[in-house]
C-alpha cells in the first residue's frame, strides 16, 4: 500500500524557477545594456559632482562665516569695552545687570563681567553689592575664566574659540576692589543652521540632477541604442541569408558609422562569395559531368565496338584515363582551397633551391613543345634558394605557368625568368602574350571560383580556382605577388621571394 504514496510532480517548482531564471537573466541583460550603463554612469557622476561641490561650498563657506563670526564679534567685544568702561556700575540702586543685559540683546551677542575667580558679577538676578554681606547667587565660571587666563596672557584682550562659542574676553576697570574680566560669547549654533540649510538645498539638487541624467540618458541612449538594435535585427536578417540589407549606423557617432560600414562590407562579401559558390557548384558540376560523360561514352564503345581491336580499344582507354585525371585534378583544387580556406593545413618550412625547381616544374609542361608546338623562353639566374612549403610552392608555379600556357597568344610563347631584384629578393616571373585582362577584371582573378567568360582553348585544365589557391598559398607565407597587363599584349604574373636559407 505504501507504494500508492507517490509524490506529487514537481512540474510547477521547476516552471516557477524557470521564470525566475528568465527574470534573471533579462535582469541581467538590462544591467548590461547601453540604456542602464549610461544611465548608471550619468547619474553616479552627477552624484559625486554635487557631493564634491556641495561639500568644498561648506567647506568654504563654513570657514568664511566662521572667519566673519570673528571678526564681528571682536569688533563688537571692543564697543562693549569701551561702552561699559564708559558707565561704570552704578552701585546706588542703578541696574547694572539690566544695563548689560540691553547691551547683550543690542549686540546679540552673551555678556558676562567675572571676577579673578571667575564668579559671575554681572548680568544678575539682583544687582550686585561686593559690600553685602549675603551673596544669594553665585554663578560659577571658574573653568572660562581659567581659560580666558591662559588666552589673555599679558594682552589687553583676547579672541578664541571654544567648543561651541566664539569667546571675547578683555580685563575691566570697573570696581575699585576687585580685578574685573568682560567675557562676550557668541555662539556657534548658527553655522549648524547654515549647514543643515546647505544640506537640503544640496539633496534638492541631487534629486534635481539624478531626474536630469536620466532624461538625458534616454535621450542620448537613444542615439545609440537604436540604431545598434536596427543593425543586430538586419545582422539576423543577414545571417537568414538576405543580402539586401543596409546597414546604418545613425548620425552621431563615428564608431557606429564604421560599425555599419563594416557589416555593409561584411554583407557585400557575404553575398560575393554566396554567388561565387553558387557559380562554383554550376561550373564543377558542368566540369563533373563533361569527362564522366566522356568515360562512360567512351567505356561503351570499348564494350560495344573497340573492345576487340587492340588500337582503337588503347585509344579510347587513354580517353578514359585523361577524363578521369581531369576529374582528379578538380577534385584536388576543390579540396586544396577548403583546406586551405579553412587554415587546418599546416605549412612546411623548407630551404627550397628555386633555380632547379622552376626547372623541374617546368619539365612537368615540356610535352606541350612536343605535341602543340609551345616555346617556354626561360631567363633563370641560379643558385636562387628561399625557404617555403616545397609542395605549396610547386603548386604556384604549375598554375601560373598553366595558366600563361591556356592565355598566351597565337604564338604559343610562354616566358618564364628567375631573377634577383634587389640585396635579399628574387623574383619569379611568367609571362604571356594573350589578349591580356581589362583593369576591372584584375582585382577579380584573384577571387575564390572567378572564371573569365571568355571562352579559351584550354590545354592545361582549369578549374576557375588556380589563382585563388595561388593567393592563399602566397598570403599564409606572406610572399608579395601580383600582376600586371595590358590588353592586347599579354599579361605578368609575379611573386617575390625572400632569398634565404635554413641556417639564416
Ligand atoms: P582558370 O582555371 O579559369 O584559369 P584561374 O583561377 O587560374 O582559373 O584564373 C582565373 C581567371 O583569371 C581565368 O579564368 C582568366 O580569366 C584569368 N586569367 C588567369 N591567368 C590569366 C592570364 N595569364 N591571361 C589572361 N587571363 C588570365
Amino acid at each position: 500500500m505504501k507504494k500508492k504514496q507517490t509524490k506529487k510532480p514537481k512540474a510547477p517548482k521547476t516552471e516557477k524557477r524557470s521564470r525566475f531564471d528568465k527574470f534573471a537573466f533579462r535582469a541581467r541583460q538590462n544591467a548590461s545594456s547601453i540604456y542602464f550603463l549610461l544611465w548608471a554612469i550619468f547619474g553616479a557622476l552627477s552624484l559625486v559632482i554635487v557631493l564634491v561641490s556641495g561639500f568644498s561650498q561648506q567647506m568654504v563657506l563654513a570657514q568664511s562665516y566662521r572667519e566673519q563670526a570673528a571678526r564681528e564679534l571682536l569688533d563688537k567685544g571692543q564697543k562693549i569695552e569701551r561702552e561699559i568702561s564708559r558707565e561704570p556700575p552704578d552701585w546706588a540702586g542703578g541696574n547694572y545687570s539690566g544695563y548689560i543685559r540691553m547691551l547683550a540683546q543690542n549686540h546679540d551677542v552673551d555678556i558676562r563681567i567675572l571676577d579673578e575667580e571667575g564668579t559671575l558679577l554681572f548680568p544678575r538676578e539682583h544687582n550686585f553689592d561686593p559690600s553685602a554681606p549675603e551673596v544669594e547667587e553665585i554663578l560659577d565660571f571658574s573653568e572660562e575664566i581659567e581659560m580666558l587666563f591662559e588666552n589673555l596672557e599679558g594682552k589687553a584682550y583676547t579672541m578664541y574659540e571654544t567648543n561651541n562659542e566664539f569667546v571675547y574676553g578683555a580685563k575691566v576697570e570697573l570696581l575699585p576692589n576687585a580685578n574685573t574680566y568682560l567675557y562676550v560669547t557668541q555662539s556657534l549654533k548658527f553655522l549648524e543652521t547654515v549647514s543643515a540649510r546647505m544640506n537640503v538645498r544640496m539633496m534638492l539638487v541631487s534629486v534635481f540632477l539624478f531626474v536630469l541624467s536620466f532624461v538625458v540618458t534616454s535621450a542620448v541612449a537613444g542615439w545609440f541604442t537604436t540604431p545598434i538594435t536596427e543593425m543586430t535585427q538586419k545582422a539576423h536578417q543577414l545571417a537568414q541569408g538576405n543580402f539586401d540589407v543596409d546597414f546604418h549606423g545613425g548620425n552621431y557617432s563615428k564608431e557606429m558609422v564604421e560599425l555599419a560600414e563594416a557589416l555593409n562590407y561584411a554583407r557585400d562579401e557575404l553575398s560575393k562569395t554566396d554567388r561565387m559558390q553558387k557559380e562554383l557548384i554550376a561550373n564543377v558540376s558542368h566540369d563533373f559531368k563533361t569527362p564522366l560523360t566522356m568515360i562512360k561514352g567512351y567505356a561503351s564503345m570499348i564494350m560495344e565496338i573497340s573492345g576487340d581491336i587492340p588500337e582503337k580499344r588503347n585509344k579510347h582507354a587513354q580517353v578514359i584515363v585523361d577524363e578521369a585525371d581531369r576529374l582528379t585534378s578538380l577534385v584536388n583544387d576543390v579540396l586544396d582551397l577548403s583546406k586551405i580556406g579553412s587554415g587546418i593545413e599546416t605549412f612546411k618550412e623548407e630551404e627550397v633551391d628555386m633555380s632547379a625547381y622552376v626547372y623541374e616544374i617546368l619539365d612537368r609542361f615540356a610535352y606541350l613543345h612536343e605535341t602543340k608546338g609551345y616555346t617556354f623562353v626561360t631567363e633563370i639566374e641560379e643558385g636562387l634558394r628561399t625557404v617555403a612549403d616545397e609542395g605549396k610552392i610547386g603548386q604556384v608555379l604549375y598554375n601560373l605557368i598553366g595558366n600563361a600556357v591556356n592565355y598566351t597568344g597565337e604564338d604559343n610563347r610562354v616566358y618564364v625568368s628567375l631573377k634577383k631584384i634587389s640585396e635579399d629578393v628574387f623574383r619569379f616571373s611568367v609571362r604571356d602574350t594573350g589578349k591580356g585582362i581589362k583593369p576591372e577584371e584584375l582585382s577579380g582573378i584573384w577571387e575564390r571560383y572567378y572564371r573569365s567568360k571568355d571562352n579559351h582553348k584550354r590545354p592545361v585544365q582549369g578549374t576557375g580556382l588556380g589563382l585563388s589557391i595561388v593567393k592563399r598559398i602566397l598570403e599564409r607565407h606572406r610572399f608579395h605577388y601580383g600582376v600586371e597587363s595590358k590588353v592586347g599584349e599579354g599579361s605578368i604574373f609575379y611573386v617575390d621571394f625572400p632569398i634565404k636559407t635554413l641556417d639564416k
